[in-house]
């Protein structure tokens, strides 16, 4: 472009009125702003969020202290002492998860034979106090419970898919 004709396009203010009409575009497309926590976008209901421990129907756990998530956590994130019941079946004493180690790769969730440890769809949740980034069992169990619906049909969905 010549010295004349870049002279000529700046004295006219076209570069300007490019930028300006790119503004005006936009000005009138949808908008993709998401007002969080008022409005949210969609979420897969294989999302991996928060943990929790399920039970069965007639609220017996499900854990059967295999340890095979214990076993296959890339993060060392889980912790689990057990000891054998009066009944002659293995539960868990202990079932420890630390959030602040957990990387949320879904490994423990693949590696149950039972359906227990499962990371639900849950995600709104933070911390105030040293030492609650150890989800216990008493805890995780507390959100099986209070997900189990939501938990039970994301499962029945994911077993569509496959
Ligand atoms: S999601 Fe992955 S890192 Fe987190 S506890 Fe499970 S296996 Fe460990
Ligand atoms: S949560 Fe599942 S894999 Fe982990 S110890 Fe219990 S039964 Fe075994």
């Amino acid at each position: 472009m010549s010295a004349v004709t870049r002279y000529f396009k700046s004295l006219m203010l076209l570069e300007l009125l490019g930028g300006l009409s790119v503004t005006l575009r936009q000005f009138f497309r949808p908008k993709f702003t998401v007002r969080y926590p008022e409005e949210k976008t969609p979420k897969s209901n294989r999302f991996r969020g928060l943990h929790a421990l399920r039970r069965y129907p007639n609220g017996e756990e499900r854990c059967i202290a295999c340890k095979l998530c214990e076993a296959v956590c890339p993060a060392l994130a889980i912790t689990i002492d057990s000891e054998r019941r009066d009944d002659g079946t293995r539960r868990t004493t202990r079932y420890d998860i630390d959030l602040f180690k957990c990387i949320y790769c879904g490994f423990c969730e693949e590696s149950c034979p039972v359906d227990s440890i499962v990371e639900t769809t849950f995600h709104e949740y933070h911390f105030e106090n040293r030492g609650e980034n150890i989800m216990t069992k008493p805890k995780l169990l507390a959100i099986g419970d209070r997900l189990e619906a939501q938990i039970a049909a994301d499962k029945q969905q994911d077993a569509a898919y496959r």
